[in-house]
């Protein structure tokens, strides 16, 4: 499994900030560059070129014009295959996926700080004729990185103009054999609710509509997106307990925003735009990563009838759900719509005869 963390950069010192923000406009100026070319097709994507092949970076050093080339490569290639409309990528903020080539990671000896990145510049030193500047850049560990202290770090760091992402990878560990199967509800009212009655996110409603109120596509729009990413992580990391959890049941819902081909399925507009704001995606990616951390196997399950459905004694009609209630029209019990769509999930598992 491979996992990631984040770092600020904010630690740098004034002219060493400087000095990345020069690197990021030649980049910057090189990569959007690179991009037109390869899109207009004057300049072929993901062949190895040579130094005096890329004679359109001329500023830059060998090293820098394949490391911009590769990502120009990546970044064209990824628009080109992307569904629907396909405009020519214009960058703004970008990262550079840095290579043993420009980056080392140094443990720190002082308190202050855990790290340091020592970062290969593409400008040279003055008066020199070829020794690159470097700058170190200080980074301090927080609670998300220290999760990977025995993880394997790749090489390779991922830079940007606020930040530094650093990639771990680890061996996925064995599904566990024991413990309980927990059906969860994925909602928009609460993020997440279990069939062993614990409520994940319930706060969410309130960064739905901080999206709502901003324009679309607005720059307010796409910071409050990242916001709602943000606290859906946030909410699940708080809240949901695997410990004594082997198996993990969700409904699978992929194919609802479309709409199922072959099946009228009519979903009310406001609907659609409540369910844009509300991630199912980041969800269910949240919960694969803690499942494959936490040793849970995680089953998708057809959600038919399970919000209709009464988990006591099994009777499913439409007329027992009344929005975040649930009254059993036949046995006449009484419980919260979410966790008893939950319980009839948890009661979905992979069939094990000795469980
Ligand atoms: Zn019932």
């Amino acid at each position: 499994m491979i996992r990631t963390s984040k770092h600020t950069t904010k630690y740098l010192t004034a002219k060493k900030k400087d000095l990345l923000n020069q690197m990021f406009i030649v980049c910057g100026y090189y990569l959007q560059k690179t991009i037109d070319l390869m899109w207009d097709k004057k300049v072929p994507t993901g062949k190895y070129l040579s130094c005096k092949q890329i004679d359109w970076m001329d500023d830059l050093g060998g090293r820098y014009k394949g490391l911009v080339y590769n990502q120009a490569s990546e970044i064209v290639r990824g628009t080109r295959n992307r569904k629907g409309k396909k405009g020519k990528p214009k960058i703004e903020n970008f990262t550079i996926n840095f290579t043993i080539a420009q980056v080392s990671v140094e443990l720190s000896k002082t308190n202050e700080f855990d790290k340091w990145i020592k970062l290969r510049l593409p400008f040279v030193r003055e008066g020199y004729k070829c020794e690159r500047i470097e700058i170190l850049i200080p980074i301090k560990e927080h609670k998300q990185s220290l999760k990977f202290k025995d993880w394997k770090r790749a090489t390779g760091v991922k830079i940007s103009k606020n930040f530094v992402i650093f990639t771990y990878e680890k061996e996925t560990p064995e599904k566990k054999d024991t413990g309980d199967i927990v059906g969860i509800d994925m909602g928009y009212k609460k993020l997440l609710a279990t069939s062993e009655g614990d409520v994940v996110g319930s706060e969410m409603e309130q960064v739905y509509e901080k999206i709502s109120r901003k324009k679309q596509g607005s720059k307010g729009f796409k910071r409050a997106l990242i916001e709602r990413d943000n606290k859906t992580n946030y909410f699940i990391n708080r809240d949901l307990c695997l410990d004594s959890t082997k198996e993990l049941i969700i409904e699978n819902l992929t194919g609802l925003k479309q709409g199922e081909k072959g099946k009228k399925r009519k979903i009310r507009k406001s609907f659609m735009n409540k369910l844009q704001r509300w991630s199912y995606a980041k969800c269910v990616k949240k919960l694969e990563m803690l499942c494959e951390e936490n040793r849970v196997l995680l089953t998708r399950v057809d959600p038919a009838f399970t919000s209709q459905r009464c988990s006591v004694c099994g009777f499913a009609d439409k007329k027992s759900r009344h929005g975040e209630r649930f009254l059993c029209v036949d046995c006449g019990k009484l419980l919260d719509a979410d966790y008893n769509a939950a319980v009839n999930l948890s009661h979905m598992g992979v069939y094990n005869p000795h469980a």
